[in-house]
């Protein structure tokens, strides 16, 4: 429910489109695949996405002698949910067993969301019965400590921080001693987001992982980046810096809830070859939910 409520602004603008569309043309000929390559452009489903669901439409209505848009209609939300859905599991977040630390690293760019985003895993995790901790990695931005002490207050889980300025690789050192000392489950790592010097962002993120995988050797166990939905292409461009960076290994896609460009979620699986894990969909501590192309792919079209 809260999946379909969050796409509520996406789907009431690419539904209006949809059934202008179906209406406007009697027949599936090229104006109709033209037209409804814009609305799914304008909806930020992405260029490339586009052009490879239209030319598999175009190829499987001609099989399947499909005359009325009407009849289309079906096949698109089946291909839409096949270019999102390219395995089962690789949504799910690589956990350790248990007895383990799990370390998870957040990078993204300031603004984006991505405190909130840790401080609501921290919550959801934390209910399903994990002792959880989180690193104050960022240690660049002013209030950027405070605010994930205040998010670590309100899912009540402790906040490894030291002084602003301080060096974040130290930080995590500190963090995962203290995680393990502590019999944590899970330590939830925030970083800097500066995108200016990208030099500096890649050495800065080297520099964490080094000394995240020389504490533990299989960690960090996810490089998850988060990305804001309303920024649009804007976001692609930042995966594509994040990427070049480091090895990012899911997507956080937030304020979903925000957009009518909800389609944006298309042209990252596809373009980047990321998987989308995670979906903010508001500010509260239970707007977090874990990505289901199904029920994204239904929230759009019912
Ligand atoms: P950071 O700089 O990346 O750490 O970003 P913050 O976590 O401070 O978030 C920036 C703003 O985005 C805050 O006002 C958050 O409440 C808001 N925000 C974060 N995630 C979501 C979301 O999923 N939906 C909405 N509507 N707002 C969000």
């Amino acid at each position: 429910e809260k999946f379909r409520g969050g796409l509520t602004k996406t789907r009431e603008s690419f539904v209006g489109a949809m059934n202008e569309l179906m209406m406007e043309y009697r027949t599936v000929d090229e104006e109709f695949f033209e037209e409804l390559e814009d609305v799914l452009i304008a909806a930020d489903v992405g260029v490339n996405t586009v052009m490879e669901l239209t030319d598999e439409l175009r190829e499987e209505a001609l099989r399947q002698n499909i005359k009325k848009p009407k009849d289309l209609q079906p096949l698109i939300s089946e291909k839409l949910a096949q270019l999102l859905i390219k395995s089962e599991e690789e949504t799910s977040l690589n956990m350790q067993p248990d007895g383990e630390l799990t370390v998870f690293l957040f990078v993204g760019v300031n603004g984006v969301g991505k405190t909130t985003t840790i401080g609501k895993m921290a919550h959801q995790l934390k209910a399903e019965g994990k002792k959880v901790m989180l690193a104050a990695g960022d240690t660049f931005r002013a209030g950027a400590i405070e605010q994930l002490e205040e998010w670590g207050k309100r899912s009540g889980v402790d906040v490894i921080k030291q002084q602003a300025g301080s060096d974040p690789a130290a930080v995590m050192y500190d963090a995962v001693q203290s995680a393990k000392s502590k019999g944590a489950d899970v330590l939830l790592c925030d970083t800097a987001g500066r995108l200016q010097n990208k030099v500096n962002l890649m050495n800065e993120l080297e520099k964490v992982k080094r000394v995240l995988t020389r504490e533990i050797p299989s960690a960090p166990h996810e490089v998850l980046l988060v990305l804001d939905a309303t920024t649009g292409q804007n976001a692609l461009s930042q995966a594509k810096t994040f990427g070049e960076a480091t090895d990012v290994t899911g997507i956080i896609l937030t304020k979903l809830d925000g957009t009518a460009k909800g389609g944006i979620v298309m042209a990252i699986r596809n373009d980047l070859d990321i998987p989308v894990k995670y979906v903010g969909l508001g500010e509260g501590l239970d707007d977090l939910q874990k990505f289901d192309p199904d029920q994204y792919v239904h929230g759009l079209f019912a």
